[in-house]
């Protein structure tokens, strides 16, 4: 086998680490080349600095002193954050919620437990295989869960791991990028997602010749990463370890070797894993199920839901390495009307990220219903899943999105016929940007989606609105913040919340100020918040500017008639100069 792995590097286990004294040679060798002898290595450099720090933990793995991570999520509170993005893939959303959930409850559970962890032999986890074809959200869905539970995740492809090279330093390479991915922090690495795609590619299906030795040593490479092993965290030829390595032992007195364990990473392979399907229903038909059933009228996706390890290890798999993954779970393919269902979804990012790139230019980018049926019609032809989806929206809002900002649009409602013939309808536009039919349509479109908004707010099963959406002012304010400011729905809720919080605390500080208390009814509230929002301004500067107003008269009020406290509606907020007047008179100016 080649001594070098790809990128030419000397693989770690041709090297040794140095001693000090062959270190200290290297380097005094170097520093007199350089610049003779007026440089010298002074060997204290190198000696342990015991004084000062207490000796580390020479294995450095970090294993049993990592904090327990601490997970609190319950596998349906998971599974239904991931129907808030995720069409379709019930199966796969249950499965992957639930084992990934319990992954990390289990380690939370045992490092809290540590009587426990005695009682297993072995590591047994919870590694999963998903089968599904291309963009139908197998990366998605451990994206979502990993940003969700907060544990960093990597991606890898094994087609990667079966090209000439050492074999299994890809793996580790894997392993070392989840700590640059948990930002240098180990022991959160510790706890990562590594997710390998196209894993059907090293299977070694037996052929005339036997089977297929690399791809199978590539399976066997994975085996330790995938139950537990120390990886390096450096590598150890390199010049900038070494002097670390260096400071390391100054400081410590030990020669740390810093590795990361791989027992409570969690595993998922991924792929399309075609002519499975044919494995499973061979096996099938020989158990004499579906006896008298035509079998061959079900379709593929029937098949891959019957799946069972040992067709996997006919599909060209080691009995070992199908064996440390315990979890299997198939995705659908998706149809036209999934791809539609996607593009409908308020959470799709596809839409949000284009709508952002438009509101870079000051454009407001709406769509109507049609022109995304159509985008799913073409993306579904391209029979790459929802993966396509990006690539027809660029196509098609491209030449929008050079053109309108140099003709000073400020809004784009995309219709079919944009999606369709995009060069004919851009220049429709440009012989007429201000004709009435498109602001008719944009308006449109803007009631339309704060209706559907204000729908969902009021929680169309029958929720109950949150307590700041109380009135019906303030439903209509969060979901004109959604339609208008591209804020999620929650994102709306919660600003509306914090806006209406700063004015009732504007309460307290009038009180502080002048000793007078003042309350403003919840329309009052409503009004200041909506003209907060309004002028972009800080809500504090909108009551001072009515309160400001009031400051002199209510204390007039109160010299008069020792009165207090008063109560503000939206009448005083909107005309405070008439409504001091009034208490004026009415106290007998
Ligand atoms: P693959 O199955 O090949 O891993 P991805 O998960 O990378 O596919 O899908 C590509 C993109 O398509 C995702 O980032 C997501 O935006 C979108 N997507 C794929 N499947 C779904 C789905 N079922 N629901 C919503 N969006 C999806």
């Amino acid at each position: 086998m080649n001594s070098k792995s790809r990128n030419g590097a000397i693989p770690a286990q041709a090297m040794s680490f140095p001693s000090q004294d062959e270190l200290e040679r290297e380097i005094s060798e170097y520093l007199s080349k350089k610049y003779g002898g007026r440089i010298k290595v002074v060997s204290q450099m190198v000696f342990p600095n015991q004084a000062h720090e207490p000796p580390r933990d020479d294995s450095g793995t970090g294993t049993d002193t990592s904090p327990p991570p601490d997970f609190r999520l319950r596998p349906e509170d998971l599974e239904a954050y991931l129907d808030r993005f995720v069409i379709k893939q019930r199966e796969a959303k249950a499965i992957l919620a639930t084992k990934i959930c319990t992954h990390f409850n289990r380690i939370s559970y045992l490092s809290k437990n540590r009587h426990q962890q005695k009682r297993t032999v072995g590591n047994i986890k919870n590694n999963i295989i998903l089968i599904g074809p291309t963009g139908v959200g197998k990366t998605f869905l451990v994206k979502l869960i990993a940003e969700r539970l907060g544990v960093p995740f990597v991606k890898g492809d094994a087609t990667k791991f079966s090209e000439t090279g050492y074999v299994g330093g890809d793996v580790e390479d894997l392993v070392r990028e989840l700590v640059q991915a948990a930002d240098g922090d180990v022991e959160r690495a510790q706890h990562g997602i590594i997710y390998i795609d196209e894993i059907d590619k090293i299977a070694s299906p037996y052929h005339v010749h036997g089977p297929d030795v690399s791809r199978a040593g590539v399976q066997r490479a994975l085996l330790k990463p995938m139950e537990e092993t120390e990886v390096e965290l450096k590598v150890p030829h390199d010049p900038v370890s070494q002097m670390e390595a260096i400071e390391q032992y100054r400081r410590s007195g030990k020669r740390q070797r810093r590795t990361i364990n791989t027992k409570n990473i969690l595993f998922i392979v991924s792929g399309a894993f075609s002519g499975l399907a044919d494995i499973v229903k061979r096996r099938l038909a020989r158990q004499g199920m579906g006896f008298g059933a035509d079998l061959g009228d079900r379709e593929e996706q029937y098949w891959l839901s019957q799946v069972k390890p040992q067709d996997l290890v006919e599909y060209g798999f080691e009995n070992e390495f199908i064996g440390r993954l315990p979890i299997i779970a198939v995705l659908e393919e998706l149809t036209e009307d999934d791809l539609f269902a996607i593009l409908m979804n308020p959470n799709c990012s596809v839409i949000i990220s284009k709508k952002q790139d438009f509101r870079a230019y000051g454009i407001d980018l709406k769509f109507e219903e049609e022109a995304l049926r159509a985008l799913a019609h073409q993306a579904y032809k391209e029979g790459t899943g929802a993966r396509a989806l990006v690539s027809v929206i660029e196509r098609a809002l491209l030449p929008f999105e050079k053109r309108l900002p140099s003709i000073g649009a400020d809004f784009l409602v995309v219709t079919r016929r944009m999606v369709e013939d995009p060069e004919g309808e851009l220049r429709k536009i440009e012989a007429d940007p201000s004709a009435p039919d498109l602001s008719r349509a944009y308006q449109a479109k803007i009631n339309e989606e704060i209706e559907e908004v204000i729908e969902e707010l009021r929680g169309s099963g029958g929720g109950p609105c949150p307590s700041e959406l109380a009135t019906e002012e303030r439903l209509m304010m969060a979901a004109s913040l959604v339609v208008m400011n591209d804020m999620s729905i929650e994102a709306a809720v919660e600003r509306l919340a914090y806006l209406i919080s700063q004015v009732k605390s504007y309460q307290d500080s009038f009180y502080n100020r002048c000793g007078i208390a003042i309350r403003f009814t919840e329309e009052a509230v409503d009004r200041i918040v909506a003209q907060g929002i309004e002028e972009i301004n800080s809500l504090y500067a909108m009551c001072e500017k009515v309160c400001n107003v009031l400051e002199h008269g209510l204390s007039l009020v109160r010299e008069r008639t020792g009165r207090d406290e008063f109560t503000l509606d939206a009448w005083c907020v909107e005309n405070p100069e008439s409504y001091v007047n009034k208490l004026l008179r009415e106290a007998g100016n």
